[in-house]
């Protein structure tokens, strides 16, 4: 489970201060040092979590006591507003350029998910009504443009390639070209990735931007690597100056310490992340939701705009009226239940709803399982 380690190392720290009746510099001298410890183990730097811990206990020794609210509920408030400062407050929204192609430039080490981030940048885009152009400049890995041109191919986005024998900033050059031709809105171009930083990668990359003056230029990193992710984004940042980072594989057992260091560590934003092998599993980074994932108290606005994506507007409409005529019946809920099922496996709705965080696999399992069985029984009915 993402950040589940850090999660139950904050609830120890709320869990010391049960009882008390204000928040004092003795009292929270053991939380702060469970915090602290949570953030550790989280794979964030040392240097941040003591700032992380330093400005939470300045705000928790000053903060007067509120009717209604406990000590703990206080502290929990604190940590997260600083949680979401720490990782850069607003969302951090991807910008266009104001006439012309949009060019935004990936670059990022050999298997971080930075393809990948290709097609699920040109997927989320379209949806906005984008159109796009993919651009394979990796000219290394001749698997690599055949990757790009099948995700192009999924995602129904061309694909410009050239071979590997022209140089990457003259593909990206044409690519661009292309793109005026073709009126297209945003160019995204692939780059070559390499096991480790090298000179080699950092000038190739300094000539592509150079040659095609994009608007945006995102570093991928991968959410596991924790706060060496931080520190790849700084690298880059200083070498060929970056715009932004994507974190991607936020969906596997990271730590959380690359989502809450980058911002901190390099002063660049996180725009995006990926949640997922699938084109759809890439959305805006926010900061206040992942503060509210990390303290494991769900995340009711992701699970509210995921569920209003999958349902239809006219359905929604029309399932209200239904409801107010109390006319609602087996094939509504039929309709309901695909739709819940659609945005993703049980498990991560689940997760996005207060409380539910603690349900175990075998549960969620039982669950998708009586579902597939009430579809079945609903399905076998004749309509009435
Ligand atoms: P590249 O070498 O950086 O171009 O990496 P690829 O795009 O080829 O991705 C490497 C592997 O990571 C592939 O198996 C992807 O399916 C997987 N991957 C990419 N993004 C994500 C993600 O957000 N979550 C998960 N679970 N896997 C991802």
């Amino acid at each position: 489970e993402m950040f589940g380690q850090l999660t139950s190392g904050l609830e120890s720290a709320w869990n010391k201060l049960k009882g008390e009746e204000v928040l004092t510099k003795e009292n929270i001298t053991e939380p702060m040092r469970d915090i602290r410890r949570a953030l550790l183990e989280a794979d964030v730097s040392l240097p941040v979590a003591r700032r992380f811990v330093q400005s939470v206990s300045e705000q928790a020794v000053g903060v007067g006591l509120i009717r209604g609210v406990k000590p703990d509920q206080q502290l929990v408030k604190i940590v997260r507003d600083e949680l979401v400062k720490l990782m850069g407050g607003e969302v951090s929204e991807l910008v266009f350029a104001k006439s012309g192609p949009t060019v935004i430039l990936l670059a990022g080490l050999q298997g971080v998910g930075k393809t990948t981030v290709c097609a699920k940048l040109a997927f989320y885009l379209k949806k906005q009504g984008k159109s796009c152009m993919l651009v394979a400049a990796d000219v290394y890995r001749p698997a690599a443009i055949d990757q790009l041109v099948i995700l192009g191919e999924q995602v129904k986005v061309p694909v410009y390639t050239a071979g590997t024998d022209t140089k990457p900033s003259d593909i990206a050059k044409q690519g661009l070209q292309e793109a005026k031709k073709k009126n297209t809105d945003v160019v995204i171009v692939d780059t070559a990735g390499r096991l480790q930083i090298d000179k080699a990668m950092m000038d190739e990359l300094k000539e592509v931007k150079r040659a095609v003056n994009p608007t945006e230029v995102l570093l991928v990193v991968d959410a596991m690597t924790g706060q060496e992710a931080a520190g790849l984004v700084t690298a880059f940042n200083l070498e060929i100056g970056i715009t932004g980072a994507i974190l991607t594989k936020l969906d596997g057992d990271s730590r959380g310490g690359a989502a809450l260091s980058v911002r901190e560590v390099s002063g660049k934003p996180i725009k995006l992340v990926g949640r997922g092998e699938r084109m759809e599993d890439l959305e805006p980074f926010y900061p206040d939701r992942m503060a509210g994932r990390i303290l494991g108290m769900g995340d009711v606005l992701s699970f509210v705009e995921k569920a209003q994506e999958v349902m239809r507007q006219e359905d929604a409409e029309d399932l209200q009226k239904k409801i107010m005529s109390t006319k609602f019946d087996f094939n509504d809920f039929l309709k309901q239940t695909r739709a819940v099922a659609q945005m993703g496996s049980m498990s991560r709705v689940l997760g996005m709803i207060p409380g539910m965080g603690k349900v175990t696999p075998a549960q969620i399992r039982e669950a998708e399982k009586s579902l597939k069985i009430m579809e079945g029984m609903i399905e076998a009915m004749t309509p009435g």
